[in-house]
């Protein structure tokens, strides 16, 4: 399977090195030259299958010669092993046509965990083969960096370094990536918002004396491996439903575009899913453009589902690419466009983006009041980003059609705003009930390339 840029101007390549990679040397993003399709025959073997089964099919034809099928198998295996539900993504109904798919059963509780955990060991036994060492740079929200770090830490081959916004993630996000002793972890914390760590995050990518000098790796969902490993949960919910001989429309919590855009992947591929529902925050730039075809980036606005809360989505760029027939010099001009505040999608591909997303934004009250109601009707304690996804969702039921809404984070993660709506505050699992017991380690830092720059170059251990 060759790998080609969404800016069309980068190196092709094979998997394992579009994944060691992250960020085309373009700028661009990563995407298969051709999307594999599965038949009818072969969705409909997936219905009670292992979870672990179900991603070494799906992943299999994307990664080409680049790994064999048992270390494949051996990696998919010691990815899942550790989450504490033996069905990995499993639904709970929330109403008549309606469910929930619990993405939060891994490590960190957010379904970031899916890929991070996959991802370290695919790097793992790439680092084996070539003997690199790399530093892994990541820009997070709240989820990604935790995610990484459990996915990472310790291993002898790897530094990693995560930015995150400053005062803009909840106690618990923080502490998960504060707290693990590991010398080879280090916790940036960045004085701007998390669109500012993206941005130097790319900064650095784009440095590309700096990128070889230190051998940086990326993990953010720019990284065509995380995405791919989400689109396993997708086949799995929707073959427990009825896929292929029924249609089934899925909702997701949306920022950056990494999970829903596996969504479409996942339909791509011969999946009957019918809407793919973007949900988002007050922070609605794609709720906008999808409904304008105006992408312009205001301010990113606090909001209590900080994990979504951001004005430039990455994975955009990958739609747009797949909307303008695959057109590296066009994607090309509109990130030029963005760089001054943003662009207008062309009619053509804002057709070809609305025949595969529709979409819905959730205000502040509207997300604590869904937090109420669902407590009310089924007495599940969902996460914020939850209920932005499911008080959209709502919005989109349709008679006889599934609806499938994602579950991203555990409650445990946003406790106040879970608090606030249904005063109860829930509880941490077992495993990290001393989580506010733990000495954290933090590095404050500017929000400047150099300056971060001169600190991996510091820090660095191996
Ligand atoms: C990352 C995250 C999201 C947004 O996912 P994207 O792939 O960035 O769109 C939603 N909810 C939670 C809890 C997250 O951690």
């Amino acid at each position: 399977m060759r790998y080609v840029s969404t800016r069309g101007r980068a190196e092709v390549l094979d998997f394992a090195q579009a994944m060691m990679t992250g960020l085309a040397r373009d700028g661009g993003l990563y995407l298969p030259e051709t999307i594999p399709t599965f038949t009818r025959e072969d969705i409909a073997a997936l219905d009670g299958l292992p979870y672990e089964e179900v991603a070494l099919r799906v992943i299999t034809p994307f990664v080409g010669t680049s790994f064999s099928q048992d270390e494949l198998k051996g990696a998919i295996a010691r990815a899942y092993q550790g989450f504490d539900h033996v069905a990995r993504a499993p639904m709970v109904q929330l109403a008549p046509g309606h469910f929930l798919l619990e993405l939060f059963h891994g490590p960190t509780l957010a379904f970031k965990d899916f890929a991070m955990q996959l991802i370290g060991q695919l790097f793992q036994l790439a680092l084996a083969k070539s003997g690199d060492r790399v530093a892994i740079l990541g820009a997070t929200s709240g989820d990604t960096g935790s995610a990484a770090i459990e996915a990472f830490r310790g291993l002898s081959n790897v530094d990693v370094f995560i930015m995150y916004p400053h005062g803009r993630v909840s106690e618990v996000q923080r502490r998960q990536m504060s707290t693990p002793a590991d010398a080879n972890v280090h916790a940036l914390a960045v004085d701007g918002t998390f669109d500012d760590c993206q941005a130097r995050l790319k900064d650095l990518f784009n440095d590309h004396e700096f990128r070889d000098a230190v051998g940086l790796a990326g993990v953010n969902s720019i990284n065509w491996a995380r995405v791919l490993a989400q689109i396993v949960y997708y086949f799995t919910a929707a073959a427990s439903l009825g896929a292929p001989l029924r249609e089934i429309d899925f909702t997701v919590p949306t920022g950056n575009f990494g999970d829903i855009f596996a969504g479409s992947i996942a339909k791509a591929m011969g999946l009957p899913i019918g809407k793919l529902v973007v949900a988002t925050n007050q922070n609605d730039i794609l709720h906008r453009a999808l409904s304008t075809g105006e992408y312009r980036v205001g301010t990113v606005e606090p909001s209590i589902s900080p994990s979504m809360d951001i004005q430039v989505s990455s994975n955009f760029e990958r739609a747009l690419w797949l909307a303008y027939g695959r057109d590296g010099a066009a994607v090309n001009q509109l990130m030029d466009e963005l760089k001054s505040g943003g662009f207008a999608v062309s009619q053509g591909a804002l057709q070809h983006l609305r025949e595969t997303y529709v979409s819905g934004r959730a205000s502040e009250d509207e997300t604590t009041e869904m937090i109420a109601t669902i407590h009310a009707e089924t007495a599940e304690v969902i996460c914020p980003h939850t209920a932005v996804a499911i008080k959209v969702a709502r919005e989109h039921l349709r008679p006889g059609v599934p609806m499938i809404s994602l579950s991203t984070a555990h409650p445990a993660k946003f406790p106040d705003a879970v608090e606030a709506a249904i005063a109860v505050r829930p509880a941490l699992p077992a495993h990290m009930a001393d989580l506010f017991d733990r000495d954290e380690r933090i590095t404050r830092v500017e929000n400047d390339a150099d300056k971060i720059k001169s600190l991996i170059l510091e820090r660095r251990t191996v």
